[in-house]
């Protein structure tokens, strides 16, 4: 879905609209221009303007000249209303997209939040770099990205905040502070997976590593055998750069291991990144069979794991630029892709993956896969979803988009949320608002501290979308 507007009529909508820029081209933006999308296509918000700036100066006048509540968005693919605030000011960050600099030597590089991670990988791939921890796709805001403290299929990094050195803030009040373990420590532990609630990020430090080669090796392990096949086959070998296990349906009992290592071997595919711009026709005409053909489900079970047999030997960045299109259905006007991913613990492993494959088919979910992970216990960030060492389950689903089925969903996502709860676990927050407050306060208790925080940093409460608006 594109959800970029002419850059430049944008800014001076924008920031016209804001009451920022006073220029005789200027007019007030039509009401679909000040509706906020995300991915999804559901769950728009009207906003009162929007403004797109491009340093942190811009920034922090903004926050200073808006009198109203402030949200923040980068790529905008969280899927209920993180990113804006009914009647709100909605801050752009994708116009904040440059790099501050680069220390080759060093592996560090200082960019604006607004980045995306493919871009920054268009940079430092000529220096034979990469990034050390980002999702498995490449088109995600570096700052939307620290504000959700997202994850990847890195074996043993953990969330981003462990790869990240330092933060540049702009606060309620207009001032714009750095933060790191060393300064302001509070701040930066708080910006990590604080969805926007503490302030606007404007500039990120990350540590990065070196790009590799890397080569795929693909296992079929018994479900009740793969928490011990990861810590002894996986994460016990540091050769292993990223990891996943796919569980598809209907059964979803029977992990394919993926896993990538370390190689010396030729490569299988030349390319250093994947190209922009593709139109992935296989793909979509994959997952839309697997959802809409009578035998499409059984279909994908075979021709998936055959897939993924075939040889693989890649850069390292060639495997992180992958491109959220290739996931995209030719259109979302009557169904949508969704996501949700709950945090387990390795002991209620087994349990909580036979429960929540039991929901799945009673409530008959559409669902094309669940990929599993793993973290160590993030230490770091005021509002972990990892609070101890966990398997993530990440659920990828069709949905219709009229309200009745959006309503199906929630009876089934808050029954998954009680189920991850019960296994001392917790559920991801950038996805739909379907939990509860209680069930977020349950999966969250630390909220009461990530309040508290916010008291000190926003005592106005200025910054404040429709997930905080319901939550916090
Ligand atoms: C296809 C797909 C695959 C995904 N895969 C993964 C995955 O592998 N791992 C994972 O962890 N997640 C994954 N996600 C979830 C995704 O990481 C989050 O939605 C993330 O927020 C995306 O970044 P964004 O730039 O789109 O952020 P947005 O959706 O724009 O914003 C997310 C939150 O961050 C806040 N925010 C954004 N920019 C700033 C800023 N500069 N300062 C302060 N706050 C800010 C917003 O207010 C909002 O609350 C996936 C999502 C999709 C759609």
């Amino acid at each position: 879905m594109n959800t970029q507007l002419p850059r430049r009529r944008f800014l001076a909508y924008s920031l016209a609209s804001a009451g920022l820029l006073t220029t005789t081209t200027a007019r007030p933006a039509s009401t679909t221009e000040l509706l906020v999308p995300n991915i999804t296509g559901l769950y728009s918000i009207k906003v009162a303007a929007i403004s797109a700036p491009r340093n942190a100066q811009e920034a922090a006048e903004q926050v200073r000249k808006w009198p109203g509540r402030i949200a923040v968005g980068g790529g905008r693919y969280s899927m209920g209303g993180q990113i804006a605030i009914r009647a709100g000011l909605h801050l752009d960050m994708r116009s904040m997209n440059r790099l501050v600099w680069l220390k080759e030597k060093e592996k560090r590089a200082r960019v604006q939040a607004g980045m995306c991670w493919r871009d920054l990988q268009d940079i430092i791939d000529p220096h034979g770099l990469a990034v050390m921890t980002m999702q498995s796709y490449s088109n995600f805001s570096i700052g939307g990205s620290v504000a959700v403290n997202v994850h990847g299929r890195y074996v043993g990094n953990g969330p981003l905040c462990n790869s990240v050195l330092a933060l540049q803030v702009v606060l309620a009040d207009g001032s714009i502070v750095e933060a790191s373990a060393s300064e302001n420590t509070d701040l930066f532990r708080a910006a990590f997976g604080s969805y926007g609630a503490i302030g606007v990020v404007t500039e990120v430090e990350l540590r990065l590593t070196d790009n590799i080669r890397m080569e795929r090796i693909v296992q079929s392990v018994p479900l009740d055998q793969y928490p011990e096949f990861f810590s002894t086959r996986v994460a016990a070998d540091k050769s292993n750069i990223m990891h996943n296990a796919d569980l598809l349906p209907p059964a979803f009992d029977a992990p394919i291991s993926v896993t990538w290592r370390t190689t010396d071997k030729p490569l299988t595919e030349n390319a250093r990144l994947i190209p922009r711009g593709l139109s992935y026709t296989a793909e979509k005409n994959m997952i839309w069979a697997a959802t809409e053909l009578p035998f499409g489900q059984s279909l994908q079970n075979r021709i998936r794991p055959m897939m993924l047999e075939k040889p693989a030997v890649t850069w390292r960045n060639h495997e992180a630029s992958l491109d959220v299109a290739s996931l995209e259905p030719r259109t979302r006007l009557f169904s949508t892709y969704v996501l949700q991913e709950y945090f387990i613990p390795p002991r209620h492993f087994l349990s909580f993956a036979r429960t929540m494959a039991k929901v799945l088919q009673k409530h008959d979910v559409e669902a094309l896969n669940i990929s599993i992970r793993h973290a160590p216990a993030d230490t770091t960030s005021i509002l972990p979803w990892a609070k101890e060492e966990v398997f993530s389950f990440v659920l990828y689903y069709k949905q219709r988009t009229y309200a009745g089925a959006r309503d199906k969903v929630a009876v089934w996502t808050r029954e998954l949320i009680d189920l991850a709860i019960a296994h001392e676990g917790r559920y991801y927050l950038p996805y739909q608002l379907h939990a509860t407050r209680q069930q977020f306060q349950a999966a969250y208790p630390e909220a009461a501290q990530l309040s508290a925080l916010k008291n000190r940093f926003d005592p106005g409460k200025r910054f404040l979308n429709e997930m905080w608006n319901k939550y916090l």
